[in-house]
């Protein structure tokens, strides 16, 4: 299996120019690297201007609503995405929980039409600061999983991708301790286990992500057991990124 780290550009650079020279970058900097797989997930805006230039590069989004087509006036259908060739689409990202009122419910429904759709999507979960200081961690992951994949067959979730994403740590500089990262990825495994089963829970992919930078990136691959990465801010310098890929190749 292939370390899977994915780029998370939120709604950054401010131009197409902007983002076409930061994908370009990314691009020329990885390309003799092949056993990472690496994802790319620009503002809506530019993916169809990216998407003709890819090159090896996989392409996902940041959201997707859950209806096919209609009065939605704002929304990005699964089946849009699907139409640019789109690989994969970050559902139930911290910042949409927080900012846009996201339900467990919600991003059970935009899973299940990214699903329909063959995009591969990306589960964000994690527990924020309060529920950390209240010892509520792993009951807020059990009750994520469990409602975000309700209904979901053991056939479907293998095309599902978890991001273990401690709220606290996202964008702050604080990264989760590789101790903390790997009993919660454990953590996710067991849960994932009892929905479905031994060999679901093994193979389906965990990725970290919270301030990862080139210095913690590899560690997060090698001891704390997760199956990749889900980088933000980091992910807007080609530099940055480009030494993160490198790191864990
Ligand atoms: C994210 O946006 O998912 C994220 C992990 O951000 P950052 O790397 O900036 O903490």
């Amino acid at each position: 299996m292939k370390t899977l780290i994915v780029a998370n550009w939120k709604m950054n650079p401010a131009s197409l120019k902007e983002a076409k020279t930061l994908f370009e970058a990314i691009k020329k900097g990885i390309k003799n690297i092949k056993n990472v797989e690496v994802v790319i997930c620009p503002p809506f805006v530019y993916l169809s201007a990216i998407t003709q230039s890819a090159g090896g590069l996989v392409l996902g989004a940041q959201n997707c609503f859950w209806e096919e087509k209609g009065a939605f006036t704002g929304e990005i259908s699964a089946p849009q995405l699907h139409d640019l060739k789109i690989n994969y689409v970050i559902i139930g990202h911290s910042e949409r929980r927080k900012y846009f009122n996201e339900t467990n419910d919600q991003i059970n429904k935009k899973i299940k039409k990214s699903l329909h759709e063959k995009l591969g999507p990306i589960l964000c979960v994690g527990e924020t600061s309060e529920e950390k200081q209240m010892d509520k961690k792993v009951e807020v992951l059990e009750k994520q999983i469990i409602e975000t994949l309700k209904n979901i067959s053991s056939k479907e979730i293998k095309n599902i991708v978890i991001a273990y994403e401690p709220v606290w740590s996202i964008g702050t500089g604080d990264n989760c301790s590789i101790d903390e990262t790997m009993s919660s990825i454990l953590f996710i495994r067991k849960v994932i286990f009892k929905l479905y089963n031994r060999e679901i829970s093994d193979n389906i992919r965990v990725l970290y992500g919270g301030s990862v930078e080139p210095d913690n990136a590899a560690s997060y691959i090698k001891n704390a057991g997760a199956n990749g990465l889900l980088v933000g801010g980091a992910s807007t310098s080609s530099e940055e990124f480009i030494k993160i890929i490198r790191s864990v190749a």
